[in-house]
């Protein structure tokens, strides 16, 4: 099915988040063209108007950037909002709509406010001019999660190659912004070369486990990668890493048991 991208109009986009150490988020696009096959934000497709499953729409919520001018001013100060939380905020439709540039562009007009972005796309790197301007109140940070290409392509295979993304964290780090490198939800991979490839570049280190283990329960028996699901797994890789980047490392999460179970969407 090809990917559909349809225009839509948001009614509000600066939302309160219960992720912590996030205040309040902003998702200039509902869907995404990425599709990771275990995402967590396939629940918002019940917005979404038309037959296309996760990952085969985008809506474009072309009015984000005057929603945020307009509800930015019930935001307090000392705020810290993250672009994004249920969408990739740098996928293919940013080149042409340029919403989350735009919305930056506002953000930048309240100094009083904290910034993190959390993108695959190496697209990122195209506003290194606006992140600089920012100075320290903003950060940048790229999902990897994992360092082998061909689990990439297998859990991700619509998303940016990973050497791109590795290099998009090096070339805006370099650039002089803060960044971060969020591995998560980890995946098959080498923790110790994981960790050394992230190390000159990333200021700090986030690692998750895997939420929704039963989305991607099928793929990881036929690959033999149900090992990532055993927690002594994750924490022999957690101890890797913190052995290779130090304090840089902060665990935010933990693999959920393959049982399924009613929670909450946590990163809404
Ligand atoms: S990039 Fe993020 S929002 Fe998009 S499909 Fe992947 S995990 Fe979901």
């Amino acid at each position: 099915m090809p990917l559909r991208v349809q225009e839509v109009l948001a009614r509000s986009v600066v939302h309160r988040s219960r992720i912590p150490g996030i205040d309040f988020v902003i998702n200039p696009y509902s869907g995404c063209a990425f599709g990771c096959l275990y995402c967590y934000a396939d629940f918002t497709r019940r917005f979404h108007k038309g037959p296309e499953p996760w990952g085969r729409y985008v809506d474009v919520r072309v009015n984000a950037p005057d929603r945020v001018y307009r509800e930015l001013r019930r935001v307090p100060a000392g705020s810290r909002i993250l672009l994004s939380s249920v969408t990739d905020p740098y996928q293919p439709a940013e080149r042409r709509y340029r919403l989350t540039r735009r919305i930056l562009e506002i953000l930048l007009q309240r100094p009083d406010l904290k910034v993190s972005l959390l993108t695959r796309s190496p697209l990122v790197v195209r506003d290194t001019d606006l992140f600089r301007r920012f100075g320290t109140r903003l950060e940048v940070g790229l999902s990897i999660p994992t360092n082998r290409e061909a689990v990439r392509r297998i859990f991700e295979p619509r998303s940016p190659a990973l050497d791109r993304r590795f290099q998009a964290l090096a070339l805006l780090h370099q650039a002089g912004i803060r960044t971060y490198a969020f591995l998560g939800p980890l995946l098959p991979c080498d923790p110790e070369d994981l960790g050394r490839r992230v190390a000159p570049f990333a200021d700090e280190v986030l690692v998750d486990g895997l939420h929704y283990p039963w989305k991607v329960r099928a793929l990881l028996e036929r690959h033999g990668f149900e090992h990532i699901l055993d927690p002594k797994w994750y924490h022999r890789a957690v101890a890797v890493l913190q052995r290779v980047l130090g304090e840089r490392v902060q665990v935010v999460g933990a693999p959920s048991p393959l049982r399924r179970r009613r929670r909450p969407e946590p990163y809404t």
